[in-house]
């Protein structure tokens, strides 16, 4: 089968023949057909500090998809060939005390998709059956293609109540902006985000967010935003030292923000800030494992798309341009299609 391929340290992917993945007793054969390009794997194809360090290679990337189960393994219960499926692109290790307590989200020996075990950046990828999801019916395929980091936006989201309260977002990537549509639909009073690129605020606008800022060197001017306090509630999803500390001196006393923007270098951090206006700051990374999936289906059956993100496609023997596409500043989610579309 066609898969991409990171072979070693350096820049770049191979696009090339690997074998089918043979399943295991408790696993399942999933046919690609789109896959999301997402940070991640624009790190591994740069070869980044972070990705020398954590790919295990050779690596088959990728862990945003959406496919067909064609074959499941002998001790599999439940799924059948021809469902539509995704994945928790986060294997767990199903041992450890989080695990055990069916905290899977805080495994801390989980395998990443496409990054300790072989993605689905493929024709073809193989899975636990445990890790998967299935779709509604209905459901498009570019949506479900999406889903993973889809998710990462209401976990954020759903951190903290946000009916009638406000929230300043920092960073305005798909995932950013996937987060401002879920607050605008969970009746968020005041949403204003901040991005240094105009294309980005552009998506938060589409995602209906009240307010965007440009971000700069000048603090966030909560009175000029008609804000008494400053923000109830503040999601950091740019990893940027500078938004970060942006965000905590917009905070109000008592607010609370979900931290999902994972920064390159260590932050100082204003903490007397933290401990005078009595801040919580909540981590996020991934999904909570059922629950975040099955909320993000109920969002969708409400009317919630993903897909506002989506600006390209690309055949996936295009993987170069779709990567050079995605790390400009002027893309969305991109997606690869395994598949042709009709
Ligand atoms: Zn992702
Ligand atoms: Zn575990």
């Amino acid at each position: 089968m066609k898969a991409l391929v990171k072979r070693g340290p350096g820049e770049g992917l191979e696009y090339t023949d690997v074998p089918v993945p043979v399943p295991g007793r408790h696993d399942v054969l999933v046919r690609v057909l789109r896959t999301g390009i997402c940070g991640t794997d624009l790190h591994i194809f740069e070869g980044n500090p972070w990705a020398a360090r954590t790919v295990t290679t050779p690596r088959v990337i990728g862990h945003e998809f959406v496919g067909e189960i064609v074959r499941t393994g002998a001790g599999v219960g439940g799924l059948v060939p021809g469902q539509l499926v995704g994945a928790e692109g986060h294997v767990t290790c199903g041992t450890c005390v989080n695990c055990r307590a069916d905290r899977k989200h805080l495994c801390r020996a989980a395998q990443g998709l496409g990054v300790q075990r072989d993605g689905a950046f493929a024709e073809f990828v193989s899975l636990p059956a445990e890790s998967v999801w299935v779709h509604r019916p209905g459901v498009s395929l570019d949506a479900a293609a999406i889903f993973d980091a889809f998710g990462n936006a209401v976990h954020v989201a759903d951190a903290f109540a946000l009916r009638g309260r406000t929230v300043l977002i920092t960073g305005a990537g798909p995932i950013g902006a996937m987060a401002a549509a879920v607050a605008r639909h969970r009746d968020a009073a005041l949403i204003v985000v901040s991005d240094v690129s105009s294309f980005r605020l552009d998506l938060a606008r589409r995602a209906g967010a009240h307010q965007v800022i440009e971000a700069g060197d000048e603090p966030i001017d909560t009175a000029a935003l008609g804000l008494e306090h400053g923000f109830d509630t503040g999601f950091e999803m740019s990893g940027s030292p500078s938004a970060l500390s942006g965000l905590i001196g917009a905070m109000a006393h008592g607010g609370r923000i979900a931290a999902l923007g994972l920064p390159d270098r260590e932050v100082p951090v204003d903490w007397s800030a933290i401990s005078l206006r009595m801040l919580t700051i909540q981590g996020i990374s991934g999904r909570k494992v059922f629950d975040t999936w099955h909320t993000m289906a109920g969002l969708y059956d409400e009317g919630l798309d993903p897909t506002f993100t989506v600006t390209h496609h690309f055949a996936a023997e295009d993987y170069e341009k779709a990567f050079a596409t995605a790390a400009e500043g002027t893309a969305g989610k991109v997606i690869l299609d395994w598949v042709p579309r009709d």
